[in-house]
């Protein structure tokens, strides 16, 4: 196993020297890094082609446009935002000042997994640029061009004591984490994030979590069926399923059930196409393991489209499974894949029930222009983030700390929010000797 104290030594050095702390010095990393992405899109897109067949329309979205509107937004806050700030003084302490320092951690380290290998490296790595930190990238080794690509963008253009990528398996992520970083950032699935946390304490170093789990989606009986069959479908089937706040199943008014059924069957045909295992813009499933996993569900219930298949190219149609019940195995863990329970309920109460006594999901999506139904799921029900009649999007928004509660993950980031998580906010009281 490698030994990484070597690097970490460089960049604590070189983290002394100040350099990074300048807000100018930031901001010019930042520019750098958008000049990067924006020569390099072409070289992006091919790798996330390459590795997960992702569309360029798709990818231009969530891989490219994110990360470019994450770093304008910083660009332009950036002073404000690590400038010290007076806050009063209680009357108690006259004659004091009292203020608050943003100031870096130190050496951050970003652990990304595969499902947008290049935004979900690059957007926590943009959140430790703009608080001054340097940073060690991990990105994922199930998506081995972008990983490469992003080895070549930083380690080509910034010195190793600043920004590094590492790039490796398991083992090199074990072995980072046995180093004393100050930040620690990792994405990936609930199992790993308890590793990470584990290796974290060893050190006390602060951590972001950012993990999956079961999404749940309630359509009601006063919905706008139309529209949830096409913003559930959109949020669901992109990038084959494999996005960390997709709805992972839905629970439906039993009175509406039949017409959303065949209204997401209307939405596929007409998104997808007819036969969809050869449509070359619909997303691959990461590996054979995972693959097989799916596979697996597809005997749970009953389906109501979809099912085909292809284990050559990694290809599994957009599927809707009904006649599900809380105990079938596709009802256990994240799914991560274009396959859609679908369980009916009465009564809200059915529902709010079992969704509180399982994990605590990432994203929530409710569809319903009720405002007691939406004040009732809202208050009743702890979700990392949501949307109402949407999916996913609540994501997309810079002003939305983004981020999971309890086995959904801690800590949160996105615009201010990945600025605040990766600074540490040091609070000063002055007192005068005259
Ligand atoms: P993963 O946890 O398997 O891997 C993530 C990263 O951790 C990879 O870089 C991997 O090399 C590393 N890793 C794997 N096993 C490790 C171990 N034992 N010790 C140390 N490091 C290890 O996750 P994944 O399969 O890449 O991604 C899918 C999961 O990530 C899903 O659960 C998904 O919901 C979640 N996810 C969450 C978000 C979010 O923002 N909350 C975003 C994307 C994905």
């Amino acid at each position: 196993m490698e030994n990484y104290q070597d690097l970490l030594t460089k960049q604590r050095t070189y983290f002394r020297t100040g350099e990074t702390k300048s807000v100018a010095f930031r901001i010019n990393t930042l520019n750098t890094l958008k000049s990067l992405v924006q020569k390099h899109e072409q070289d992006i897109l091919d790798a996330v082609k390459q590795d997960l067949n992702k569309s360029e329309l798709e990818a231009k979205r969530a891989e490219v446009g994110l990360v470019i509107g994450e770093i304008d937004l910083m660009v332009e806050n950036l002073e404000e935002w690590a400038a010290t700030k007076e806050v009063p003084t209680p009357a108690s302490h006259e004659g004091a000042k009292s203020f608050i320092q943003p100031e870096p951690y130190g050496s951050a380290l970003v652990i990304a997994p595969w499902n947008y290998p290049f935004q979900l490296a690059v957007t926590p790595l943009v959140g430790a640029i703009a608080g001054g930190n340097t940073a060690v990238l991990k990105p994922s080794e199930l998506t081995p061009k972008t990983s490469a690509l992003l080895s070549t963008l930083i380690n080509d253009n910034f010195p190793e004591e600043y920004l590094h990528v590492v790039e490796g398996e398991v083992e090199t992520s074990t072995a980072l984490l046995k180093e004393d970083f100050d930040y620690i950032f990792f994405t990936g699935s609930t199992g790993v994030g308890k590793i990470v946390a584990e290796a974290a304490a060893k050190h006390l170093t602060p951590t972001t979590l950012e993990l999956g789990g079961k999404s749940p989606t309630i359509v009601h009986e006063d919905a706008n069926l139309d529209e949830a069959a096409q913003r559930i479908a959109r949020g669901k089937f992109a990038n084959a399923g494999q996005t960390c706040v997709a709805p992972d199943y839905l629970l439906v008014h039993s009175s509406v059930k039949d017409e959303l059924m065949s209204k997401f069957k209307e939405v596929i045909t007409a998104s997808y196409g007819e036969n969809i295992v050869e449509n070359p813009n619909f997303g691959h499933v990461v590996s054979e393991r995972h693959f097989d996993r799916l596979v697996g569900f597809l005997d749970n219930g009953s389906i109501v489209t979809g099912g085909k298949h292809d284990r050559d190219n990694l290809i599994i149609e957009p599927t809707i499974l009904d006649n599900i019940s809380w105990d079938d195995s596709v009802m256990q863990d994240e799914i991560f894949g274009p396959i859609l329970p679908v369980m009916t309920y009465d009564s809200l109460d059915d529902i709010i029930e079992p969704i509180v006594k399982r994990p605590k999901p990432l994203a929530l999506y409710l569809f319903s222009d009720d405002e007691a139904v939406q004040d009732e799921i809202l208050s009743t029900i702890s979700f990392g983030g949501g949307s109402i009649n949407d999916t996913i999007n609540h994501m997309t928004s810079h002003y939305l700390p983004f981020g999971g509660v309890g086995d959904s993950g801690m800590g949160a980031y996105h615009g201010k929010a990945s600025f605040d998580t990766f600074t540490h906010f040091k609070s000063v009281l002055k007192r005068s000797t005259k």
